[in-house]
């Protein structure tokens, strides 16, 4: 009973239930408001504070815990039935018991049980302001409680129509039902049926008790699914175990997991140093050094000892999975699975066929993703893949209008104001400035006429890596995460203008967002051209899910086809006439060019 039954049931006279019955209004989590009368009758029936919260946050609340709920009217009957033919039965013999009852009653005749907290509402838009931020959603479900605390039935059903008529063709709801469906067309694979057979996947293990492995065998583990942790030395073990443990207790402490479910969840869990203990294990997922000497190491080691038809994973994050799998003799077995740090807490997994994984590999991890409540998208072998290969042409854009004039915190405002979660400088101190340094080498090896800005080298140069070393883009003071204007920086940047010769010109906004967004979805248009993403929206469920990009426009790629894909090549055009820019690089791609001279869209 979700959404518009739910809203059906509370139109009828009476209402039953058995216990375990996921009980929800979710329309807030597609930009709308219930429109069904939800918004009127709920807080008739489970009283103003249990609506407000079920509604602007649209999560289920199961019937048992409603029917205690005192004074409640929403169910007239919980019946402790296990068969639905019970069920049944049971419903027949209260209609008969109600059937003479006069008059029948109405949620509509109930009147509002009023908040005990008269700044309820008010305290509520705040907070939504802040964990909600950008939606409209959330406040205008706020708007419409109230109105059914202060209005008569009718006023209020009009209040609700109102609100909903607004928002339902707005631009913002569009972009929600993009996330929402687009999250559950990601899993979908043209070429795998969905009756593939799947492997079973009852047991896995990670290899590197580092960042990533911690945070990956968590998923497993809150998944109620045994690892096995590897490790090469005692201490790296013992520090992963360790780490494990701590990640369990701070969500202890914030009251987020019992004592009893921490100790299954470590009960769960096996470290070792000896690949003779992982090889009876259905999946196993490395997460060692990125190079491909270890790489190579360790599969050649998996290829030897797993179990035939064990699932062999990759979490890299740039090598070619490709090359990985042909380390094996059993290249179809291999799949990448890449996680986001922390891997625990980003829903975004990268899963990357190779050219060699099977389709029963690929069905079954997708599966497995599910369980481990990741938002899976498929991406195909090349630099970077979906997310960072984009991400590349963002923060070559953000280096750029740096060299051009802009102050690295004028980028990060101007991002965070258009929605985003963090500006590029905020995100690469927090990643490492050196993983970008590492990149710029190796891709500058690969093609020597790569345009780059010195700038970002000489960030580096000065030992400014990022937040672990306390300096990056930003200054930070010891053990807080504000970013603070560096003057270090700004001299380094100066010193570079100076160089280059560049007289730094005022830069707006406007133009700081058009040209890193723009740089995101040209990529895009490329990556989708070339087959690596398999439609546009899956683009977007890694922007919107992986890299803070804000769900109220629905990731880069269904932002251009709002704009209209002419308007945004118009954009790219202007961008080339700016001769510190790279011309080549606002070249439309391909497939940009093609749809927006038909005047259709990505999605
Ligand atoms: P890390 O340095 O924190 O951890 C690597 C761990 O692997 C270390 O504990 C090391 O002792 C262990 N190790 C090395 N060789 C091993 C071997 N032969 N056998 C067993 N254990 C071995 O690195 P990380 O950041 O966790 O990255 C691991 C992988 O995940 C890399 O491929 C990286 O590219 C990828 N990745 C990292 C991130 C990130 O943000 N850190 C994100 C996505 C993917």
């Amino acid at each position: 009973a979700m959404g518009g039954g739910l809203e059906l049931a509370l139109g009828c006279h009476y209402r039953v239930v058995i216990p375990g019955v996921q009980i929800a209004l979710p329309e807030v989590n597609i930009g709308i408001v219930p429109g069904g009368g939800g918004t009127q009758r709920m807080p008739r029936v489970v009283g103003v504070e249990t609506a407000l919260e079920m509604i602007t946050s649209g999560k289920s609340v199961l019937s048992e815990k409603l029917f205690q709920l005192p004074g409640q009217q929403l169910f007239h009957r919980l019946f402790e039935v296990k068969d639905a033919k019970d069920l049944l039965v049971s419903a027949i013999a209260f209609a008969q018991e109600t059937a003479n009852d006069k008059p029948l009653p109405l949620v509509k005749h109930l009147s509002v049980m009023a908040a005990k907290n008269p700044e309820l509402f008010t305290q509520t838009r705040a907070a939504l302001a802040k964990t909600r931020r950008n939606l409209e959603s959330p406040q205008r479900c706020v708007d419409c409680v109230e109105a059914a605390a202060g209005l008569d039935f009718a006023a209020g059903m009009a209040f609700e129509a109102k609100v909903f008529g607004n928002l339902v063709t707005s631009d913002q709801a569009k972009a929600l039902r993009h996330a929402f469906f687009g999250e559950r067309t990601a899993i979908k694979i043209p070429d795998i049926p969905s009756n593939t057979p799947l492997r079973s996947i009852n047991q896995v293990s990670v290899i590197g008790a580092g960042t990533m492995g911690v945070g990956i065998a968590i998923c497993f583990l809150n998944a109620n699914m045994p690892v096995t942790l590897l490790e090469m030395k005692q201490d790296a073990l013992d520090r992963g175990v360790s780490s494990i443990r701590k990640t369990y207790e701070a969500q202890m402490a914030k009251g987020k997991l019992t004592q009893a479910k921490v100790d299954s969840c470590m009960a769960l869990l096996t470290p070792t140093l000896n690949y003779s203990d992982i090889a009876q294990t259905d999946m196993v997922i490395e997460a060692v050094f990125e190079d491909m000497a270890v790489k190579s190491q360790v599969f050649h080691k998996l290829d030897e000892i797993m179990k035939p038809g064990a699932i062999l994973a990759s979490n890299t994050s740039t090598l070619n999975v490709d090359k990985i799998a042909e380390f094996t003799k059993r290249p179809s077995d291999v799949v990448g699975l890449h996680f986001f740090s922390p891997a625990n807490v980003m829903r975004l997994l990268e899963v990357v066929r190779s050219k060699h994984t099977a389709k029963d590999v690929m069905a079954t991890v997708m599966a497995v993703s599910k369980k481990i409540k990741k938002i899976a998208v498929v991406s195909g072998v090349c630099d970077g893949f979906i997310g960072n290969r984009m991400f590349e042409m963002y923060v070559k854009q953000a280096y750029a209008l740096v060299e051009e004039g802009a102050a690295p915190e004028q980028v990060d405002k101007a991002l965070e104001a258009f929605g985003c979660a963090m500006g590029p400088f905020r995100v690469i101190d927090l990643a490492g400035n050196d993983i970008g340094l590492a990149i710029r080498k190796r891709r500058l090896a690969e093609n020597p006429s790569e345009r780059y800005s010195p700038i970002p080298d000489m960030v580096c140069e000065m030992g400014r890596f990022g937040q672990k070393v306390g300096k990056g883009w930003y200054d930070y003071e010891a053990g807080k995460r504000e970013p603070l204007p560096s003057l270090e920086v700004q001299a380094v940047i100066e010193a570079a203008r100076r160089q280059l010769g560049v007289a730094p010109r005022s830069i707006s906004d406007e133009e700081i967002v058009g040209r890193l967004v723009l740089a995101l979805v040209n990529e895009g248009a490329r990556i989708l051209q070339e087959g690596i993403a398999i439609r546009a929206s899956d683009i977007d469920m890694v922007y919107l899910n992986g890299y803070g990009f804000p769900l109220f426009r629905g990731g880069p790629m269904l932002y251009a086809d709002m704009q209209g894909l002419p308007k945004i090549i118009a954009q790219m055009q202007e961008f080339q006439k700016n001769s510190r820019d790279d011309a080549a690089f606002w070249e439309p791609a391909a497939l940009l060019a093609k749809l927006a001279n038909a005047n259709q869209s990505f999605n």
